[in-house]
């Protein structure tokens, strides 16, 4: 396939930037140019703000009933799109193309919920104290809402947003990737195709911290939502609570995985291991503090690194490949490092440690394990395909160690025990902890962090509401 130049769309018009200026787009498994990106000038933001302000009103006052068939007909677009996106997504961000079709389709299945979600945005009437009175708590659209998202899943990140504000009624301007535009770009393309106005979705590239810090600052935009590293995201939350702007913080993630003496140990083996290599583990949820009681740690420890030694390793577009390159050069380089320092800290290495060639980003599926807690890759995330395998011995000893670090997104378990299971879906620090499978991440269900990885859910039914502002209205009847 030929892959596509990406233009900007501002006020229902796909075009270049004000300037002309582009960026060079990269496939991760060459390293060579592919293709360009548009990149916006202020001029084109201020284009974006007043074309959003007016796709506002637009979409509220169209209702949630249309907006609901819009939303579907989107999805179905893209689900009969989802080969071809598919394949854009892989030359630009390296996963293995299956990877990418679940992505699209999945991402569909998110446009269906929101869509759905818009329609029971339900308020409330209070009991009012006099019987002349009615009074009611309506839900309206927070307004213009602001996205900045992340390259490591082009359409993923884009559409929990996109959706959750066009089924809550409020327009958008989505600040996409610039590594992997033109996924998200597609995605677009589909709401547009299935009539969704102009001016509702605008969407633009250029560089993050003008974008966001304009955006941020100006009163037309009322929401921001980000996902990306906590110090972005510490620094877009301090703009968003300056200029008293609501946002949701999707942040990094550090997540502990506890497999205790007692679990189905090559249950967890495997699931472990395929969730730790997926997308070359640049997954803010992936497993990468593998604790494991001292009863079955040789035995978890032989089971995924053998695992790591057999994963296929190679560009996503071929059809044997189970691991694609890292996304781009600078993950590649910090990999080498908090590898290089782990091992130095006297850390074993099992499987791996090593970039593969010179061309592309691709990495080794790694091991490690007994890694020293003053190693960087035990307090950083890796975004990378490292798996940390290190010991405990008990489970008091085992949450001490989940919830040692300042991140809580995903968290991990694998035991027999009624009572062990009890203890870590209260004890474990996180805004999510799947026991005994992986089961994270469906439109239904909440996806969010606690402390340093950030806050709100971009799933569930409480993901709307950050859309939503709640207004009290009362009226004398008579
Ligand atoms: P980064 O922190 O510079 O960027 C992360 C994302 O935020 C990118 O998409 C980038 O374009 C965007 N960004 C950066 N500065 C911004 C700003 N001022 N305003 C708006 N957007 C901005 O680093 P990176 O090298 O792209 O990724 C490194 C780390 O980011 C990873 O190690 C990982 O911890 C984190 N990350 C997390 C997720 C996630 O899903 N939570 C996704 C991608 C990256």
């Amino acid at each position: 396939m030929t892959y596509p130049n990406t233009q900007l769309l501002i006020a229902g018009v796909w075009r270049n930037g004000s300037d002309n200026a582009k960026i060079d787009v990269r496939n991760p498994a060459t390293g060579d140019v592919i293709g360009v990106v548009a990149h916006a000038t202020l001029a084109d933001l201020d284009e974006a703000l007043a074309a959003a302000d007016a796709g506002l009103r637009i979409w509220d006052v169209m209702g949630a009933f249309d907006r609901y068939k819009i939303m579907r007909r989107a999805a179905d677009l893209l689900r009969d799109r989802a080969d071809r996106v598919a394949a854009m997504m892989t030359n630009e961000q390296g996963k293995p193309l299956a990877e990418a079709r679940a992505e699209v389709i999945n991402s569909a299945d998110i446009i269906d919920w929101f869509a759905e979600e818009g329609r029971r945005a339900y308020g409330q009437i209070i009991p009012a104290r006099h019987s002349n009175v009615m009074q009611m708590a309506i839900k309206l659209p927070v307004g213009v809402v602001a996205a900045f998202t992340p390259w490591n899943f082009p359409i993923n990140q884009v559409v929990r947003k996109l959706s959750a504000a066009l089924g809550a009624g409020c327009s958008i301007i989505v600040k996409a990737p610039e590594e992997t535009p033109a996924a998200p770009s597609e995605l677009i393309r589909a709401f547009v195709d299935a009539g969704v106005p102009s001016g509702v979705i605008n969407l633009v590239y250029g560089v993050p911290s003008e974008i966001s810090e304009y955006l941020i600052a100006q009163p037309v935009i009322r929401k921001i939502s980000f996902t990306g590293s906590t110090p972005v995201g510490k620094h877009l939350a301090a703009l968003a609570g300056k200029h008293m702007k609501r946002a949701t913080m999707e942040l990094g993630g550090h997540a502990p995985a506890l497999v205790f003496d007692d679990a189905d140990i090559s249950q967890a083996i495997k699931l472990l291991s395929t969730a730790k290599f997926r997308n070359a583990g640049q997954v803010c949820i992936s497993p990468t503090r593998i604790l494991v009681q001292d009863g079955v740690y040789e035995q978890v420890l032989d089971g995924i690194t053998r695992f790591a030694k057999a994963v296929k390793v190679g560009d996503g577009m071929a059809s044997d490949t189970q691991m694609g390159p890292l996304a781009n050069e600078r993950r590649l380089l910090a990999l080498e490092e908090l590898i290089e320092d782990a091992v130095a800290q006297g850390a074993v290495l099992c499987a791996g440690g090593k970039r593969i060639g010179n061309k592309g980003y691709f990495y080794e599926p790694t091991v490690l394990s007994d890694v020293p807690l003053s190693a960087r890759i035990m307090n950083e995330e890796p975004f990378g395909p490292v798996a940390i395998v290190n010991r405990f011995t008990n489970i008091d000893g085992a949450i001490a160690e989940a919830n040692r670090l300042p991140f809580g997104l995903a968290s991990y378990a694998f035991t027999g025990s009624a009572k062990a299971i009890h203890a870590i879906g209260i004890g474990i620090d996180a805004g999510m902890t799947t026991i005994n499978h992986i089961g994270l991440g469906m439109p239904e269900v909440p996806f969010g962090g606690v402390r340093d990885s950030g806050y709100g859910t971009e799933g569930g039914s409480e993901a709307i509401e950050a859309y939503l502002i709640t207004k009290f209205v009362t009226q004398m009847t008579a």
